[in-house]
């Protein structure tokens, strides 16, 4: 760890060679004390984002000063700031910074990597369903319109089945990217099944929704996406629950738009349908149109 000693009058008694290379600086920058140039220094290489500043405790605060310094080289510091006392006086800081970046970048890997679906880059079908239920608490509190899609591709296997599972995987691909690309950031998109797609359009109406879902619907019927030097296609059929001032469970939600899109199947495919829960009642079965 970095390691810097800091009195009360402002002189640095000790640090060490760690603490210089961390924060570019050279000994002549210390010896004889912190100038306030070098806490500039420091202070101007660490990102707004951190949860401290560096050496911020110089307030003779006990306790503050800790916190993840995110620095402009990529570098996260944790920094701990400890009172020195004598005879129950404060007469300077020992300040550590240890450097956590591969273990702070690991976490972050790790908690993306649960959350993904490893094909598209899509949330996985778990992640979704964990942001759709706190999206459907937002709206249900502040009573805004929500909508949730069910989106199928059309007779997938025959993909698979006629030029093999490799051009089934890109064309999932190709859809996951048709989607990430038409909506908006505030839109959680997830791959719940195979190639079942799931959408969540925060603040968004039916008659929105529809006009949003048919604009990708038809982008997927007219695009094409290469396989083994082949240009492919296929369809969508999708279903939309549009929830509004009311309260419907992610899972009736979802199986209400699951009904959708099965009748958006069953009336030829290639096509959006869309049912409305105002008022729905968790307990009815089917929702009223
Ligand atoms: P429908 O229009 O009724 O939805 O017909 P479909 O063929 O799309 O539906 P079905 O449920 O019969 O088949 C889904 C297919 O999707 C079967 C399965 O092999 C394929 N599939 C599911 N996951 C993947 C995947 O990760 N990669 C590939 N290449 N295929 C997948
Ligand atoms: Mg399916
Ligand atoms: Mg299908």
């Amino acid at each position: 760890d970095g390691l810097l000693v800091q009195d009360d009058q402002g002189r640095v008694p000790h640090y060490n060679h760690r603490f210089l290379d961390q924060w570019n600086l050279r000994a002549a920058h210390v010896d004889g004390g912190l100038r306030e140039e070098t806490i500039r220094h420091m202070r101007d290489m660490v990102l707004p984002e951190s949860s401290a500043d560096a050496l911020e405790a110089n307030a003779k605060e006990q306790g503050r000063g800790g916190g993840l310094l995110h620095l402009k080289t990529g570098t996260i510091l944790e920094q701990t700031a400890s009172p020195l006392l004598e005879d129950g006086q404060i007469t300077g800081w020992l300040w550590s910074f240890k450097d956590v970046t591969i273990k702070i970048m690991t976490e972050e890997k790790l908690r993306l990597l649960a959350a993904t679906d490893e094909l598209t880059g899509l949330w996985n079908r778990r992640f979704f369903m964990g942001r759709a239920t706190a999206e459907i608490d937002q709206a249900a509190h502040h009573r805004r319109p929500l909508c949730l899609v069910l989106l199928d591709a059309d007779h997938f296997k025959t993909i698979n089945d006629t030029y093999g599972h490799a051009a089934g995987d890109a064309a999932l691909k190709f859809l996951a990217d048709t989607l990430a690309s038409r909506l908006r950031s505030s839109d959680s998109i997830g791959r719940i099944g195979g190639e079942e797609f799931a959408i969540l359009l925060p603040n968004t109406g039916p008659d929105t929704a529809r006009i949003i879902l048919e604009q990708i619907r038809i982008a997927i019927e007219h695009g094409r996406f290469t396989h083994g030097g082949r240009e492919l296609g296929f369809t969508v059929s999708i279903g939309i629950a549009a929830m509004h001032d009311t309260r419907v469970s992610v899972d009736d939600l979802l199986s209400i738009a699951d009904a959708a899109c099965y009748r958006a199947k069953t009336l030829g495919r290639n096509r959006t349908e869309v049912r409305t829960c105002a008022n729905f009642r968790p307990a009815e079965t089917s929702c009223p149109q």
